[in-house]
């Protein structure tokens, strides 16, 4: 009797450490996946992060020096966290946003991306270090997840069709970007009794004050077969002027205040001005459009009815704007299309 008793308890022992051990591979076994399973999701957010940088950046091809911000505007707004700069050295950029590293290169050339030149292509990769929760049981802490995107950003064109405009029409003569440029004249410098105001949408001085304010809110094209005349708004309408460039100017709220050099997309301080054929004004009221340039508004100078509107120019990709191959190029030019390579 005993023997068979002891017996028993012999299996039944040997069924309990069986069981443990079993227990103990379907625990790590659960562990594991549910370890493997957060990975999985931060490489798929991390490869989201990393596309949709990839493609903000070629977005602004040809503007090499704007690629680099765009992609790190897009990776941060995809993961809504800040980026913060670790290193550049002009053609590889390191920043931290939020537990990502993020790095951007441009020029960029591999064999994803051989067909095009490596001036439109850029790379953005990232790692992430996730801490486990169930791996630390094999004294495994943290896991290295990473993802990477090529982009090339494909040639648009000068912008052909803008809303928005600011209403003066310069007259371009040779200008280079950086250069501070008058937008309208003082009183005794404008030609005929026109200072560069142009009558979007309408004469009248509260026209003239809005459309600083807000840019004309129609459409101005200068595509084929459409050639855009425009009115011109005589007089040089220094209070109106003033109002509304200083309305525009104290929009920027930017830290740090936004530059010409260093400005938030998009800041009320930035604008499209319409270029205009030469002013040959005798006994004409309206001026035809030739194209488009974009400028920063540096200010409005003088007093009483001698007051100037300074910007400067820059080169800059239209985000909303149309453009064509055959219209005059004056730096602000629309982005093409942006393609993924891997
Ligand atoms: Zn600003």
């Amino acid at each position: 009797m005993s023997e068979y008793f002891n017996k028993k308890e012999f299996r039944s022992g040997q069924v309990v450490v069986l069981a443990a051990v079993f227990l103990g591979l379907l625990l790590v076994a659960i562990g594991l996946a549910v370890d493997m399973g957060f990975a999985f999701a931060a490489r798929a957010r991390l490869q989201n992060c990393c596309d949709a940088a990839a493609l903000a950046g070629a977005k602004s091809v040809p503007m090499v020096q704007e690629i680099t911000n765009h992609a790190i505007d897009g990776y941060s707004r995809n993961l809504n966290r800040d980026a913060a700069l670790q290193s550049n050295n002009g053609t590889t950029a390191v920043y931290n946003i939020g537990n990502d590293q993020v790095t951007v290169i441009t020029p960029y050339q591999d064999t994803d991306t051989s067909d095009y030149p490596a001036e439109r292509c850029l790379k953005v990769s990232s790692v992430r270090i996730i801490s486990t929760h169930f791996m630390k049981l094999l004294g495994i802490n943290t896991m290295t997840v990473k993802a990477q995107a090529a982009a090339v950003g494909l040639p648009g064109g000068p912008v052909s069709t803008a809303r928005g405009c600011l209403p003066f029409g310069i007259v371009w003569d040779d200008f280079a970007f950086g250069q501070k440029i008058i937008l309208k004249e003082g009183g005794g410098s404008g030609a005929h009794g026109y200072y560069g105001a142009l009558a979007l949408g309408g004469n009248g001085a509260s026209t003239f004050e809005n459309n600083i304010m807000y840019g004309y809110p129609g459409l101005i094209s200068i595509d084929q077969d459409a050639e855009e005349w425009v009115p011109l708004e005589p007089g040089n309408m220094s209070g109106p002027t003033l109002k509304g460039i200083t309305y525009r100017i104290n929009l920027c709220k930017h830290q740090p205040p936004c530059t010409a050099s260093n400005y938030v997309s998009g800041c009320a301080r930035t604008g499209i001005v319409p270029v205009i054929e030469a002013l040959d004004l005798t006994g004409r009221s309206t001026v035809q459009i030739k194209g488009f340039a974009f400028i920063f508004l540096e200010g409005c100078y003088g007093s009483g009815n001698d007051c100037w509107v300074e910007g400067t120019l820059i080169r800059a990709v239209a985000d909303d704007a149309k453009g064509s191959a055959s219209a005059p190029n004056y730096g602000f030019i629309t982005s093409g299309s942006t393609q993924l390579l891997k």
